[in-house]
C-alpha cells in the first residue's frame, strides 16, 4: 500500500507557532502544474470544475492496478481482500472527513450528479406526491435543477426558488415566506459554483425540519474548502464530487441519515444489493450496499482516499485561509482592470471569483488568456437560470486551490489588462 502522504512535510516555520503552508513543496506533489502552455508556464485557475491530482492519489492508482487489482466484497481470495479493504477504506476516511456517525450512511457514486439523481429517484419517487412541494435556490448548479424538476413533473409536485440579492445571497426571509405545510424537501448548494457565495445552510436546514421537510446539501464545491460535520449540521443528505477534492473523477457520494437509507428503495438493480433473488422476488442487502449495484469505481475510489487524505494533512482551516488570502488578492488586483466588474460580491464566498469586462465577451476572454497560458472558465457554470436571472449569459470565472499563488493572479491580471488594451 501506498502511503507516502505522510512524508512529505508541507508547512514551512511561519508565524506563532502555526506553521503556514509551503505552497512550493504542495506544488511540487502536482506534476501536472509543471508544464508550458502556448509557450507559458501554466495558470491553473479552473479549480472549481476540476481539481488537479497529487502524486498521492496518482500512486494509489497505480498501486492498486499493480498490486491489487480484483473485484470486492465476493471474492475469496487474497487480491479480492486487499482490493475489498483498500475501497472500505475509502469509506471509513469519508466519514472521519465529514463525521458522520457510521460508515455505512456514506454510498458511493460516480459524483455528485449522480447522487442528487440517486435521491430524487429513491427517496423522491417514495415520498413526493402530488401537490407537494419542492424548494431549490436560484444559485443551483443544473445537476441540483433538472431531477427535481423531472421528478415533479412525474409525480404532478411543484418547484419553487429562493430568489438572491444583487450579491448573490439567497433572501433567507423569502426563502421562509416559501415554506408550507405541503414543502416536503429543500436542496441547497452549499457553496455557489457559480458566484462563490457560501450559503448559509445552518439556517435552511434548521427553518427547513421545522416546517418539516427532508434537506438535501450539494457540497460540491464545498468539500474541498470548508470543514464538514454533517452531525452539527444535521442534514438529511449531504452529497460531493470527488474530483473537485483532488481526487478521481468518476468519484463521489451520498451521505444519508441511516433511518432515511434504510427506508429508501433502492437505486439500481443488479449484482452487490441484492441479499437473495429468486425470479419471483429479489430481497435487499443492507446499506450501504442496497445503492452500490455493479462493480464500483474501484481504483479510483480506492484513490479517492488520498485526495481526502491530502486535504486533512494540510488542514482544511489552512487551506480556507490560505484560499481566503488568494481571494481577496484576486479581489484587489483584478479590480484594476478598466472596465472590470465582479459578479457575486457576497460576504462569505469560497475562492471563486466571476466577471464580465466590458465590451469583450466572456467568451473571447477566455480564448486569449488560453493564448497566455492561463485556464480560466467561461460561460454559463452550468447555472443558466442563475445567468438568466442576473441578467447576462455568462462570466468569466477564476477559482483558486491550495496551490495556486498570487503571482499567477498578477499573470491574470496583467494578461486582462493587456486584453482590456488589445481591444480598445
Ligand atoms: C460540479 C458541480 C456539480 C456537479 O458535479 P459533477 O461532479 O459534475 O457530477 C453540482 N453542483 C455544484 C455546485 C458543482 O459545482
Amino acid at each position: 500500500m501506498n502511503n507516502n502522504t505522510s512524508e512529505h512535510t508541507i508547512t514551512s516555520s511561519g508565524t506563532a507557532g502555526s506553521p503556514a503552508l509551503d505552497i512550493d513543496k504542495i506544488r511540487e506533489l502536482f506534476p501536472v502544474l509543471h508544464q508550458e502552455v502556448n509557450g507559458q508556464s501554466l495558470v491553473y485557475f479552473d479549480n472549481a470544475a476540476t481539481t488537479q491530482k497529487p502524486k498521492p492519489v496518482l500512486d494509489a492508482l497505480h498501486d492498486y492496478y499493480t498490486s491489487m487489482n480484483a473485484n470486492i466484497h465476493r471474492g475469496v481470495h487474497t487480491l479480492a481482500d486487499r482490493a475489498t479493504a483498500a475501497f472500505e477504506a475509502t469509506r471509513e476516511s469519508i466519514r472521519r472527513f465529514i463525521n458522520a456517525a457510521e460508515k455505512e450512511e456514506i454510498i458511493f457514486t460516480k459524483g455528485t450528479t449522480d447522487g442528487l439523481n440517486l435521491i430524487a429517484a429513491t427517496w423522491g419517487r417514495a415520498n413526493i406526491q402530488q401537490g407537494d412541494e419542492i424548494i431549490i435556490s436560484a444559485l443551483e448548479h443544473h445537476s441540483n435543477i433538472v431531477p427535481w424538476q423531472m421528478l415533479c413533473q412525474e409525480k404532478g409536485a411543484t418547484l419553487k426558488v429562493i430568489p438572491i440579492d444583487g450579491n448573490g445571497d439567497i433572501r433567507l426571509e423569502e426563502f421562509e415566506k416559501l415554506l408550507t405545510n405541503k414543502t416536503k424537501l429543500i436542496s441547497i448548494v452549499h457553496a455557489s459554483n457559480a458566484l462563490g457565495t457560501i450559503n448559509p445552510i445552518e439556517a435552511v436546514i434548521k427553518k427547513g425540519h421545522e416546517a418539516g421537510a427532508v434537506v438535501v446539501i450539494d457540497g460540491a464545491q464545498a468539500s474541498a474548502h470548508i470543514t464538514l460535520d454533517v452531525q452539527a449540521l444535521d442534514c438529511d443528505f449531504y452529497v460531493f464530487s470527488g474530483h473537485k477534492m483532488y481526487a478521481p473523477t468518476g468519484t463521489g457520494i451520498v451521505y444519508g441519515k441511516r433511518s432515511l437509507l434504510e427506508a429508501m428503495p433502492p437505486y439500481q438493480g443488479g449484482g452487490e444489493m441484492i441479499k437473495e433473488v429468486t425470479f419471483e422476488k429479489t430481497t435487499y442487502n443492507v446499506i450501504p450496499y442496497k445503492f452500490e449495484a455493479g462493480t464500483p469505481n474501484i481504483a479510483d475510489i480506492v484513490a479517492f482516499r488520498h485526495g481526502v487524505e491530502f486535504i486533512e494533512m494540510l488542514g482544511r482551516k489552512k487551506i480556507a485561509e490560505y484560499e481566503e488570502q488568494l481571494l481577496s488578492y484576486a479581489k484587489e488586483k483584478l479590480s484594476e482592470v478598466p472596465g472590470l466588474r465582479f459578479i457575486g460580491t457576497a460576504k462569505r464566498k469560497v475562492s471563486v471569483v466571476s466577471f464580465a469586462i466590458e465590451g469583450v465577451h466572456h467568451f473571447d476572454v477566455g480564448m486569449m488568456l488560453d493564448a497566455k497560458g492561463i485556464a480560466v472558465r467561461t460561460g454559463h457554470h452550468c447555472t443558466q437560470p442563475l445567468m438568466r436571472m442576473l441578467g447576462i449569459e455568462g462570466t468569466v470565472r477564476a477559482s483558486f486551490s491550495v496551490y495556486n499563488t498570487t503571482a499567477e493572479i498578477d499573470r491574470l491580471a496583467e494578461g486582462l489588462k493587456g486584453i482590456v488594451k488589445m481591444m480598445r
